[in-house]
């Protein structure tokens, strides 16, 4: 089971577009577009998985994928 917090609706992702500023949608976790994403390390800090969400903005079509850190 996930623990995103995205995910569980814990948090809201509040992104601008970099385009036009409208604020993105969250379209939900990428694993159910093309399925589970692998771990990585950071620059700084080890993650112990990351949830990639994919953000939309309804006013111009980007799309922007966004990693949210899951806690365990
Ligand atoms: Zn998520
Ligand atoms: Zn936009």
């Amino acid at each position: 089971m996930s623990h995103c917090p995205a995910c569980n609706g814990l948090i809201s992702l509040t992104e601008t577009c970099l385009h036009c500023g409208t604020l993105l949608s969250d379209a939900g976790s990428r694993e159910d577009f093309y399925g589970p994403y692998k771990p990585y390390m950071s620059n700084d800090k080890c993650i112990d998985q990351i949830c990639m969400h994919l953000l939309i903005c309804e006013d111009c079509g980007s799309c922007v994928d966004w990693p949210v850190p899951v806690m365990r």
